[in-house]
């Protein structure tokens, strides 16, 4: 059995597109939602990643604010920077790109982001809402990650979720979301002894690790949906996920290609997140 490719370009593309329609008519009621972009530094991945996200703004009806500053800026200018675009009602959403230069702590940047405005899901209150269950903005790739699962038509409900990996912006809130639409969920991590007993029992892997070939085809369950979100390099340079694909893709159900899967999602969950902020707010 080949399985079926989860198309994250396509689904993107839906989901960008309802984005810009409603952008607009809240546009048409005066309201154009924005993004402020925080860049600190030359890290050159992230100017891409930025370059990306203020793009896919202004594709799509978006107000966007790009800030870049020298590595040189200091703390407290940073947090007055974040405490004028909190006061800003031309500003919906704030998201400061990181890594940030090692003399700015980052927890304390995102923990001063207004949470009405936090379109990154990264602090500690959003962290809460997720967890307590209550309304607010999740984080970008889990939860462009339950959109994919969610497209391929399969209930979540009393199925059995394994995720690998336990960070704070994807593992972990990951999990919360699959717990949340009613999955079994287990989570593994770099001390769990032996990954394949629990990903051979799963409905549904998540492999967000950033190690190629962490999942291979023996330790994935016939017919099971795989959703890659590494983003490693192989041999040849190229860009790959956690997932065996050529050999994983004979063995389940549905799955997520490394590019094209994820990571399209997970812009397009910023400008979801962006208009679901400029909706709420009063
Ligand atoms: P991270 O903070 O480094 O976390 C990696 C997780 O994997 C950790 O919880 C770690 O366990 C676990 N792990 C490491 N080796 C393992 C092993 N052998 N078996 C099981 N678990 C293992 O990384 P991240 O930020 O969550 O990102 C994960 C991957 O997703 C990276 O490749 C990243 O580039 C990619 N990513 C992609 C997108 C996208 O938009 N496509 C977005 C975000 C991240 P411990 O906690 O025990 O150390």
């Amino acid at each position: 059995m080949t399985a079926q490719l989860i198309d994250g370009v396509a689904l993107s593309r839906q989901i960008r597109s309802e984005v810009g329609a409603r952008a607009a008519a809240l546009a048409g009621r005066g309201r154009t939602p924005g993004l402020a972009v925080i860049v600190v530094g030359d890290d050159p991945a992230s100017a891409v990643y930025v370059r990306n996200k203020v793009k896919a703004c202004h594709e799509h009806g978006l107000h966007s604010v790009l800030e870049k500053y020298d590595a040189a800026l200091s703390e407290p200018e940073l947090l007055a920077r974040v405490a004028a675009l909190n006061a800003d009602p031309a500003i919906h959403g704030i998201l400061v790109q990181m890594p940030l230069p090692r003399h700015i702590d980052p927890q304390k940047v995102i923990a001063a982001i207004d949470t009405r405005k936090d379109v990154d899901g990264f602090s500690v209150l959003s962290a809460g809402e997720l967890m307590s269950g209550l309304p607010g903005l999740r984080p970008c790739t889990p939860y462009g990650c339950m959109k994919l699962i969610e497209s391929t038509g399969q209930a979540i409900k009393g199925k059995h979720a394994v995720v690998i990996g336990r960070s704070n912006t994807v593992g972990k809130p990951m999990a919360l979301l699959l717990l949340q639409a009613h999955a079994t969920v287990t989570v593994c991590h770099s001390a769990t002894p032996d990954l394949a007993v629990h990903t051979r029992q799963a409905d549904i892997v998540v492999a967000a690790v950033g190690r190629r070939n962490t999942l291979t085809a023996g330790m994935v369950k016939p017919g099971a949906i795989v959703i890659d979100v590494g983003m490693n390099r192989n041999d040849a340079g190229k860009l790959c996920g956690d997932v065996d694909f050529g050999a994983v893709r004979e063995v389940a159900g549905w799955i997520t290609p490394v590019p094209g899967g994820v990571g399209p999602m997970t812009i397009t969950m910023l400008l979801v997140n962006t208009l679901q902020a400029a909706e709420s707010q009063p």
